[in-house]
């Protein structure tokens, strides 16, 4: 891909702590990319699950990326100020048909997984198995919504691992998209988000990676275009578990903003430590190694769909 004035990429936290080692690392990708290309980077907070945010959290985000020299483009995106845009591509999904209401608890759901992975002799996942697809059992009340999927093959191209596909009705089932506690779910914010703010370009950690073809799905099923993708490495701890700030990762240490952006850019593989005296210096040399490193090389073909004029 040229460098693009068209290019548009974004870091998407959601304030359920401070920015801590890992969550640095999806910053940083995402910000070299978009600076490698010569494109915009825009900052979202995805403030849409109010019972898991921390209070001050997404302050304390937006100060140590200022702090440590990420330039955001353009306003921040507040999930929280969406709900018109996530009911309007809810109604337009329900209209046509793509969304049921499901009156499974979420104990009911693991249960027949659970049953129907044993069957199948597959790994455990909740798998949802259809129960309320046509129609809720007689007496129940609906809780969530979800939308149906098929047993079409999803296929995407990640630009680091390459070609990949997925059978939704095997790996997750009809998932869902209005919570019982009548939450939007992040699959759909996601999306429509994705698309509102024209990102082509999506650079965010490996956990997130088989969430794609969920998303692929929606933007589908909606006419979005579905940008290009990369998913980076994600750090893990001593027991090999994803750094997060559910598992208690520190804070970054503002104060020592240099050595925290030379551990993110030792997690992506870009070389020795760049010895600058603020973070504001360290950032045209590492733009400038990520420009010339493989990550650069990695794209597939431009996104499948034009956008919208
Ligand atoms: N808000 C999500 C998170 O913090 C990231 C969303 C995304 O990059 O798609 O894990």
């Amino acid at each position: 891909m040229n460098a693009s004035a068209n290019y548009i990429g974004r870091f998407a936290p959601s304030p359920t702590g401070p920015l801590h080692a890992g969550s640095l690392v999806a910053a940083m990708a995402s910000y070299l990319d978009a600076r490698a290309h010569g494109g915009r980077w825009l900052l979202r907070i995805e403030d849409l699950d109010p019972p898991r945010e921390v209070p001050g959290a997404s302050a304390a985000i937006i100060d140590a990326l200022a702090r440590l020299g990420f330039g955001h483009d353009g306003p921040i995106l507040y999930q929280s100020t969406r709900d018109a845009a996530y009911r309007d591509a809810f109604e337009r999904l329900r209209a046509a048909g793509h969304v049921y209401p499901c009156a499974c608890t979420r104990r009911e759901v693991a249960d027949s997984a659970l049953q129907a992975s044993r069957d199948r002799q597959r790994h455990a996942e909740l798998v949802y198995p259809g129960t309320c697809r046509a129609g809720m059992p007689a007496g129940r009340a609906a809780r969530a919504w979800r939308v149906r999927v098929d047993d079409a093959p999803i296929a995407w191209h990640d630009r680091r691992a390459g070609a990949a596909t997925e059978r939704l009705d095997r790996s997750v089932g009809d998932f869902v998209l209005r919570r019982a506690d009548g939450l939007w779910a992040y699959q759909l914010a996601v999306v429509v988000d994705d698309a509102f703010q024209r990102v082509t370009d999506v650079v965010r950690g490996a956990d997130l990676r088989d969430s794609t073809a969920r998303q692929i799905h929606l933007q589908q099923l909606l006419g979005l275009p579905t940008p290009r993708y990369l998913h980076v490495p994600v750090l893990t701890d001593a027991s090999g578990n994803k750094l997060s700030k559910q598992t208690g990762a520190t804070p970054i240490d503002t104060r020592r903003g240099v050595e925290a952006l030379n551990a993110a850019l030792a997690s992506l593989e870009l070389g020795e430590r760049i010895d600058a005296d603020s973070p504001r210096r360290f950032w045209p040399e590492a733009i400038a190694r990520w420009a010339r490193s493989p990550w650069m090389g990695r794209h597939a073909a431009a996104p499948t769909s034009p956008r919208p004029a």
